[in-house]
């Protein structure tokens, strides 16, 4: 069985290792087949595909988009995409054009709450002058003493209704669906468990999901619970998705779940590799 790892961020996102050393580390730990998926950019791939060559690894083209659906952020994964394809890069450009000024409102969003200066203290942690996230800001208030751990920080923080929550337009999903397939990749929707949908919501994103051509759910997520695994395999073959499995690695230290450490998938489910 060869061992597959397909989320994982570099800091041509909020990674904390650039996309050679995640290559690297990924080999080390028997990955065969890594995705680079970083949020709404294709900036690393070029080194993380030269890496995975020197290291005998297959370098899967991803990245993760972000998608309002509804009143919430979605995460949809891009899998095996044509990095050149202008729909898709173009579709990346325009949501990480809002984000520099969300992160000025988040930043003033803390000012109010009692934290000064977060968007200059984030942008210290920023390793990529095209994309700055909600983790940068993450990484700030840790250093400044607000909170212990990253983690932590999105229990008191930069969620809704908490000090450094602002509200934002990403791309709508059949949008993010459309330029995945124009780069003739798959479709994933990412860690379904995080979004904290009800059953009867969640079978209308799914529903909603499939219509637009979506093509598979991540059923195994460090975000999961055992339970969580089986419902989302369930869902998998009702909705008629395959399933996708991934770390979600952003670095040492910050990680439940190293490169490659997932459980095999459930049986009874299409794995999004099975024609690769
Ligand atoms: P953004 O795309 O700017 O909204 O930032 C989202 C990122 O914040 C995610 O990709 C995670 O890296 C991080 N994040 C969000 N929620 C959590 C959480 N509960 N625990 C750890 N990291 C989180
Ligand atoms: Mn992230
Ligand atoms: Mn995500
Ligand atoms: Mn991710």
């Amino acid at each position: 069985m060869l061992r597959y790892d397909l989320h994982s961020h570099s800091t041509h996102s909020d990674g904390l290792l650039t996309p050679t050393e995640l290559v690297r580390r990924s080999a080390q730990r028997g990955v065969a087949v890594l995705a680079l998926t970083d949020h709404d950019e294709l900036s690393g791939l070029a080194e993380a595909r030269a890496e995975a060559r020197a290291a005998g690894i297959e370098l899967v083209a991803g990245a993760e988009l972000s998608v309002s659906w509804r009143s919430i952020t979605l995460h949809v994964l891009a899998l095996r995409v044509d990095p050149e394809c202008p729909a898709l890069c173009d579709g990346l450009a325009a949501i990480r054009a809002g984000r520099s000024a969300r992160a000025q409102r988040i930043g003033d969003s803390l000012a109010a709450a009692g934290i000064p200066d977060a968007y200059a203290g984030a942008l210290k942690f920023v390793t990529s002058e095209r994309l700055i996230s909600r983790t940068h800001f993450a990484r700030f208030l840790v250093e400044a003493g607000h909170v212990r751990a990253t983690k932590d920080v999105f229990q008191r923080y930069l969620v809704p209704g908490k000090p450094g929550h602002v509200e934002h337009d990403w791309a709508v999903l059949p949008d993010a669906i459309a330029w995945i397939h124009a780069a003739s990749g798959q479709a994933v929707l990412a860690h379904p468990g995080r979004y904290k949908l009800d059953g009867d919501a969640m079978r209308e994103l799914l529903a909603e999901f499939r219509a637009a051509g979506g093509d598979g759910i991540e059923v195994l997520s460090p975000s999961h619970s055992a339970a969580q695994v089986a419902e989302f395999a369930r869902h998998a073959r009702v909705f008629g998705l395959v399933a996708s499995s991934g770390s979600d690695y952003h670095g040492p230290g910050e990680s439940s779940c190293e490169l490659g450490a997932m459980p095999p998938l459930p049986a009874g489910v299409a794995p999004v590799w099975q024609h690769w």
